[in-house]
């Protein structure tokens, strides 16, 4: 299997970034060329504001271009209740209504600008791994449709026929959801940003922020860049850049797996009409169809101690059993990146010094809500009332025990993966 995204395969594509050669001073510095990062550039660029954007590689390098590219209208929160009880009921509202509509948010965008990255919304099954998990899963659904979420419930001959998946009874399906190509809408963000002004710089890293009369300075590749104020959307990747940060969320590492093209006899049963599916176990498989007739398949992996990512085995023992057409030989790609997980499952708007905001905390759920926050961040960079946004300020506080679960995630999905394959029976 060679290592390397699918979707450098079939993204438009796009010269590596321009590096920074000389001395910079912008408005607004944002720090991460992802879709949180460039989704605020746009806005702030569009508002007239002079931006510039440096990523420590290039555009998309970050989870953005590397995710399973699932547009899901949903946060990680499992009920309404939970999410009212992180947030409070003023923030209850604002962050069921920005999430549930965040789908429908990402699809507009993309046909505004008429961004090239296969975006289609065909909907979202979500299966139901055993019948304990159905009651949960149900009663969730049950809640957040009062809020306008949407979900209808399928059985047994229903979701077999959507999916081609011999091993679910029932699950739930958002009509709202669907799938993009996440490099292409990446680096269509970026061909967007540039156009509205936006630089953007690649092999950029930010180093040594500081506050020196009442503006940012940094530097990056050895230049100095002065900024009025800074946005920080790292997510997953953050480094040490501002102090704690890094420690706010436990970063955790998805992989994937991908065929190439399929011949039709494997292809056919597969998600024939579209629909991207995930389901309800603890380590969660997630998958899609693409329009060259090749086959997505994720699930959550681990990083090793050197910088290279584990959990490959898993999914290839568990993709026959999901998906019997596709044949154990036809997986021909892996590949993997880092999410940046919360102690609460809500993403974190956090304003830790005068003119410096971040936002980050997907819980894997970042493809659409990242640009939801990146709109947010822009806003909060352009002045608004803090009060007013759809997220509280959280404070920057270190995750409890964030080391321990950092070195400890190989054997702890070790531990949840066996669970999840006792409950399959
Ligand atoms: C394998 C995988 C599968 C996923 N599948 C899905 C899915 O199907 N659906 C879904 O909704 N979500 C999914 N996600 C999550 C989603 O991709 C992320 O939540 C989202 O892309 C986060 O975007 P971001 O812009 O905030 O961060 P990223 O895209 O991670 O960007 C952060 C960037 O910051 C840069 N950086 C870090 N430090 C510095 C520094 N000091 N200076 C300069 N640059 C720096 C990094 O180089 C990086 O490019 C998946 C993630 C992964 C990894």
């Amino acid at each position: 299997m060679e290592d390397k995204p699918f979707w450098q395969v079939t993204a438009p594509h796009r010269d590596p970034g321009r590096t920074l050669d000389a001395e910079l001073t912008c408005d607004v510095a944002v720090i991460g060329a992802g879709f949180t990062g460039l989704r605020a550039a746009l806005a702030l660029a569009e508002a007239g504001s002079s931006v510039a954007v440096f990523d420590a590689e290039d555009v998309g390098f970050g989870a953005s271009g590397r995710s399973g590219g699932q547009v899901n209208p949903m946060l990680t929160v499992k009920r309404p209740g939970d999410l009212r009880k992180a947030v409070g009921d003023t923030y209850f509202e604002r962050m069921a209504e920005v999430s549930l509509g965040s789908a429908d948010a990402l699809f507009a965008l993309v046909k505004k600008y008429g961004i090239d990255c296969e975006a289609r919304q065909k909907g979202w099954i979500r299966a139901d791994h055993n019948p304990k998990a159905k009651a949960v899963s149900r009663a969730a659904a049950e809640d957040w449709n009062r809020f306008g979420a949407g979900f209808e419930f399928i059985e047994r001959a229903e979701i077999e026929r959507l999916t081609g998946s011999p091993t679910y009874d029932s699950g739930t399906v958002s009509a709202k959801g669907g799938a993009v190509q996440p490099l292409g809408l990446v680096r269509g963000l970026a061909k967007v940003a540039e156009a509205a002004g936006v630089k953007i710089y690649a092999k950029a890293r930010a180093e040594n922020l500081e506050r020196v009369d009442q503006r940012w300075r940094m530097s990056v590749g050895g230049k100095s860049v002065r900024a009025d104020r800074v946005i920080l959307t790292t997510n997953g990747y953050t480094d040490g850049l501002f102090k704690g940060l890094r420690r706010a969320v436990l970063p955790l590492s998805p992989v994937q797996i991908a065929t190439g093209p399929l011949s039709e006899e494997e292809l056919a049963p597969v998600l024939p009409e579209g629909h991207t599916i995930s389901d309800t176990r603890r380590l969660t498989m997630y998958s899609r169809r693409e329009p060259n007739g090749s086959v997505i398949f994720g699930g959550i992996g681990y990083q090793r101690l050197v910088e290279r990512l584990g959990g490959f085995q898993w999914l290839l023992r568990d993709a026959p059993r999901v998906f019997p057409s596709i044949k154990p030989e036809s997986w021909r790609y892996r590949w993997g990146g880092r999410i940046a997980l919360t102690h609460d499952s809500t993403p974190h708007l956090h304003e830790p010094a005068p003119g410096l905001v971040a936002g980050m905390g997907y819980n894997g759920r970042g493809v659409a809500m990242s640009l939801v926050m990146g709109k947010v961040l822009a806003e909060a960079t352009l002045g608004a009332e803090i009060e007013s946004l759809p997220f509280p300020v959280s404070p920057v506080e270190p995750i409890a025990f964030q080391r321990t679960q950092v070195f400890g995630a190989g054997v702890a999905m070790h531990a949840l993966r066996m669970r999840d394959r006792m409950e399959l029976g």
